[in-house]
C-alpha cells in the first residue's frame, strides 16, 4: 500500500479506517480455535482468557476448557477448584472465578444464555467495558466500541496523538475515536477484531511494521516517523519483594499440599506448603516455623517468579521422608495429601511448576 504524503484528518479518517480493517482482516486473522465456529459463550471464555495473556498460550487453554465445560450450564454447574484447575497455567486465576460467577450469573438472570447488550454485560461479575463491548461487538455484532492496549495504540498512532491513558481525558478520547470507528463499519465484529488483531500482529508497541499495514496512507504516527514514540514509554511497575519457602514433603508416593488463603497471592489454589517472608528465611528459621528438626531440610533450589505486583523469591526445600511420614501420619492442620504423579502431571500454576522443577529429583519420588 503506498505510503501517501498527506493524510486524511477527522470524520473522513474516521469513514474509511474500519473498511481498511475489514478488508484487511478477511484476508489476514490468524487461525484461533474461537475463530472456527463462532459462539457466545466461546467468545465469552476466550475474551476472560487472553486478559493480560498472550494468545499463544490462551489456544489449548481454550480448547481444554471447552472441552471441560462445554455451556454455560456446566460451568456454573462445577466446582470452584475444578475450574481453578482447568485454567492451570493462564495465570490471574481471579479471571477464573469470575468467569465462573458469570456463568452463574447467566444462569440465574438470563436462562443460561449469554446476554446481548452492552449494559447487561456489564453486570455480570468480571466484565468491564471492554471485555463488554469485545463480548457484545464480536459476538452479536453490535456497534459497540473496545478500547484495550492494542486499540488504543493504533489508535494513538494513526491519529498521531499520545494520550494518556491514566487520565479520563485520555480514556475519553480513545474511547470517542473508537466509538466513531465502530459506527463506521460495515461489520462491528470484523472492525472491532480486526483492529485487535491489526495491534497485535502489525502495530505492535515496539516493532510496528508499516510497511504491510492497511492503515499506512492514513497513519499520522507513520507520516511524521513518530511511530516509535507514540505512545509514550511505560514506566516499569514497581513489585514489592517478598520471600517464600516452599516445603516438599513427600511420603511413599504422597506429597503435602495446601490451599493457600484468600486475599492473597494465588489464594484458593493447592500449593506445597510455603513459610512467607519480608525477608529471606534460612532453614532454621523455616524449620523453627514448622516445628521440626533443621536438620530435616534440604535446600534443593531458588527462583525468582514476577508477578504483576510482585517479586516472589522462592527457596525450595525438601522434607526428610521419616519426618514427612511422621507429619502424615500425625496430621496437620491446613495440610492434605495428594499424589506425587497427580500433582506433578497438573502443577497449579507456572510458580508450582517451578517449584516441582527445582526439586530436581521429583520423578524418583513418585
Ligand atoms: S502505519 Fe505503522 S504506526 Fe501507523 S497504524 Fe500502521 S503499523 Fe501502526
Amino acid at each position: 500500500m503506498p505510503y501517501a504524503q498527506g493524510t486524511p484528518c477527522g470524520a473522513e479518517k474516521g469513514k474509511v479506517l474500519p473498511l481498511r480493517v475489514e478488508k484487511w482482516f478477511q484476508g489476514n486473522a490468524r487461525d484461533l480455535p474461537w475463530r472456527r465456529r463462532r459462539t457466545a459463550y466461546g467468545t465469552v471464555v476466550s475474551e476472560f482468557m487472553l486478559q493480560q495473556t498472550q494468545v499463544v498460550r490462551v489456544c489449548d487453554a481454550w480448547r481444554k476448557f471447552l472441552r471441560r465445560f462445554p455451556s454455560v450450564a456446566s460451568l456454573a454447574r462445577a466446582r470452584e477448584r475444578d475450574v481453578l484447575a482447568a485454567w492451570a497455567g493462564l495465570g490471574y486465576y481471579r479471571r477464573a472465578r469470575h468467569l465462573h460467577a458469570a456463568a452463574r450469573a447467566m444462569m440465574a438472570l438470563h436462562r443460561g444464555h449469554v446476554p446481548r447488550t452492552r449494559h447487561e454485560l456489564e453486570a455480570l461479575p468480571g466484565v468491564g467495558p471492554y471485555c463488554a463491548g469485545a463480548i457484545a461487538s464480536i459476538a452479536f455484532g453490535q456497534r459497540e466500541a473496545i478500547v484495550d492496549g492494542n486499540v488504543a495504540r493504533v489508535m494513538m498512532r494513526v491519529h498521531g496523538r499520545a494520550v494518556d491513558l491514566t487520565k479520563g481525558a485520555g480514556k475519553r478520547w480513545v474511547w470517542k475515536r473508537a466509538q466513531e470507528y465502530v459506527d463506521a463499519a460495515r461489520d462491528p465484529s470484523h472492525a472491532n477484531e480486526g483492529l485487535m488483531e491489526l495491534g497485535a500482529t502489525i502495530c505492535t508497541p515496539r516493532l510496528p511494521r508499516c510497511e504491510e499495514c492497511p492503515l499506512n496512507a492514513l497513519c499520522s504516527a507513520r507520516r511524521m516517523q513518530r511511530q516509535h514514540h507514540i505512545p509514550k514509554a511505560k514506566v516499569a511497575p514497581m513489585r514489592t519483594r517478598v520471600h517464600r519457602a516452599a516445603i516438599l514433603a513427600v511420603s511413599a508416593g504422597w506429597m503435602a499440599q495446601r490451599v493457600l488463603p484468600a486475599g492473597g497471592l494465588w489464594a484458593g489454589l493447592p500449593f506445597p506448603p510455603m513459610e512467607e517472608s519480608g525477608r529471606r528465611l534460612s532453614a532454621s528459621m523455616v524449620a523453627a516455623r514448622m516445628g521440626v528438626d533443621a536438620g530435616a531440610l534440604d535446600r534443593c533450589g531458588s527462583f525468582v517468579f514476577q508477578t504483576s505486583h510482585r517479586e516472589v523469591h522462592f527457596v525450595v526445600w525438601r522434607l526428610d521422608t521419616r519426618v514427612a511420614r511422621h507429619l502424615r501420619q500425625a496430621g496437620r492442620d491446613g495440610w492434605f495429601w495428594r499424589r506425587v504423579g497427580s500433582v506433578t502431571d497438573a502443577p497449579s500454576t507456572g510458580a508450582v511448576r517451578r517449584i516441582l522443577q527445582c526439586g530436581g529429583t521429583l520423578p524418583l519420588l513418585r
